[in-house]
């Protein structure tokens, strides 16, 4: 948690890593995003591009990263609990998107294959990642 800018913004993470807030989540390339249903009608858009890392979401709060953006890369790596829609997740790796849950132990991997610019898919599967 050494991304999030105060403790009152990882006390609002806690509130938003299950899987219920979530929909859409997914990971290709350096990207990873989710939508957030937050108070308004439509959810708030989340996307982590992981080079930087940089942040981006559609919801007003000032933080930066804001507790989405932050939630989303902890649910993403979150030990063998995928949160991403396995609808969406079989439409994106239908087209050979790399579509996987992360779990923490091979989350620096993930992190430095990315990083790199390397074979995401490859590497999952090298990782016994894609299998499970
Ligand atoms: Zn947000």
């Amino acid at each position: 948690m050494s991304l999030a800018p105060d403790a009152s913004s990882q006390r609002a993470v806690a509130g938003l890593t299950g899987p219920s807030c979530w929909s859409g989540s997914g990971a290709a390339g350096d990207l990873v995003w989710g939508l957030c249903a937050g108070s308004g009608k439509r959810p708030y858009q989340t996307v982590v591009d992981l080079t930087g890392p940089a942040y981006k979401c559609s919801c007003p709060s000032r933080k930066f990263p804001c507790k989405h953006a932050l939630a989303l890369l902890l649910n993403w790596a979150d030990d063998g609990a995928p949160v991403f829609d396995s609808e969406n997740a079989a439409a994106l790796a239908a087209l050979g998107v790399p579509t996987f849950a992360c779990t923490p132990d091979a989350f620096p991997d993930l992190l430095a294959v990315a990083i790199d610019g390397g074979d995401i898919a490859a590497w999952a599967h090298r990782s016994d990642l894609a299998a499970r």
